[in-house]
């Protein structure tokens, strides 16, 4: 069973499903023979034409009372493949058992480690109260438009009637697992600063380059406040703290022509602690003071997600914690510092728990070389199998 675990892992990551313009069809395959080989029923759903969403489902003991939800990403981002060891999409494992493949951490691992759970659960005649939905999502890595958001607002999703939900987490580099109860906001936007042109010889006031200048001081200054608070405080994580970067930076013509007009780029990701509002009359603030006619254009302006309650109310919160806690695992809370498709169920009001069972293991998500150890892979089946026999049986 491990063998064959490991096989399905290989074969998964072995289909290039990298951004942009991925053809999911070689994974709806792989996923509909998986789900024939478990002698489950699969489900292929298009929100967007191209992006599947492949749902397998183990209907439980008392099929009304509400599911758990067992989500992954089908989408891996784009690799330098000249940087890699071995080839991305070749999922070769090296003397050390390690398994190198783009999405063998981000999330493919998560998704097969589902499927195993459910094959050995089956296989030892276990049954559970509650159906298991395995959802497969496409678009998850461009901010899940063409995926998970549209999905949750379909009529086959409040079929599934989810009461619960577990998607992505990361990798540990140490022993604690890191698990993810709530997610920072995501706010990217453009800076117009436009000013009076004219000769690069001259000394003009209000000019773009001034503006700029302003608003990368003041980004900037906030920045490092930011970065020293997450130095000078132990306790705190990155998804604790306001995370700003200046991304992009566009304008000019000509090196003796002042533009009319440089836009900047800016990522901000704000934590749960933080009132929207009070950020947002902030930077309109320094705009404003950077001078005349500056204005924001909002690319990404999600609201504020509530957090899963992790106290009593929440019972498959403390299903999960008591599950960790008896199979000996030591795990640390954090706000994730991404974005995951977990938003959208929260959002919804849907208890989620971001977690992969990767500890030990070097954090490479989106980097070179990502790999995961066979064992630790392995390992995570069990743990998954743990975690929904308690889940699943509420
Ligand atoms: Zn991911």
């Amino acid at each position: 069973m491990d063998q064959l675990a490991i096989e399905n892992f290989q074969e998964y990551l072995r289909i290039p499903t990298v951004h942009p313009d991925i053809n999911y069809e070689p994974c709806v395959k792989f996923l509909e023979k998986q789900a024939e080989s478990l002698g489950l029923p699969c489900v292929i759903h298009y929100c967007k034409p191209k992006n599947p969403i492949i749902i397998i489902t183990w209907i439980g003991n008392e099929p009304s009372s509400p599911s758990i939800l067992l989500n992954s990403h089908m989408d891996v981002v784009p690799v330098f493949a000249d940087k890699w060891k071995y080839k991305p999409f070749d999922a070769h494992i090296d003397e050390n058992g390690n398994i190198y493949a783009r999405g063998s951490q981000d999330m493919k691992c998560v998704g097969i480690q589902y499927l195993e759970a459910v094959r050995r659960l089956k296989f030892h005649n276990v049954t559970l109260k509650r159906t298991i939905h395995v959802s497969f999502v496409p678009d998850e890595e461009v901010g899940g438009v063409l995926g998970m958001d549209e999905f949750v607002r379909t009529d086959l999703f409040r079929k599934l009637n989810v009461g619960f939900a577990l998607d992505e987490g990361i990798a540990s580099p140490n022993d604690v697992f890191r698990v993810f109860y709530g997610e920072r906001t995501i706010w990217q936007f453009k800076l117009h600063c436009p000013g009076q042109t004219g000769h690069g010889a001259l000394l003009l006031d209000n000019t773009a380059g001034e503006k700029v200048r302003y608003l990368i001081d003041k980004f900037s200054d906030f920045r490092a406040e930011e970065k020293k608070k997450l130095e000078t405080n132990a306790s705190l994580t990155i998804g604790d703290v306001t995370t700003v970067n200046i991304t992009t930076l566009k304008g000019g013509v000509q090196t003796n022509v002042i533009p009319e007009e440089f836009i900047i780029g800016v990522d901000t990701r704000i934590p749960v602690t933080v009132n929207l509002n009070e950020w947002e009359s902030t930077i309109s603030n320094w705009c404003k003071e950077s001078g005349r006619d500056v204005w924001i254009e909002f690319v990404r302006k999600h609201p504020a997600t509530p957090v899963t309650k992790l106290d009593a109310t929440n019972i498959y919160w403390t299903s999960f914690q008591s599950t960790l806690k008896d199979l000996g695992l030591s795990m640390k809370l954090e706000i994730f510092p991404a974005g995951t498709d977990s938003r959208f169920l929260r959002e919804l009001g849907i208890p989620a728990i971001g977690f992969s069972p990767i500890n030990n293991t070097p954090i490479l998500l989106h980097d070179h070389n990502e790999f995961l150890n066979s064992n630790i892979f392995l390992r995570g089946i069990e743990i998954y199998c743990k975690l929904l026999t308690k889940i699943a049986n509420i």
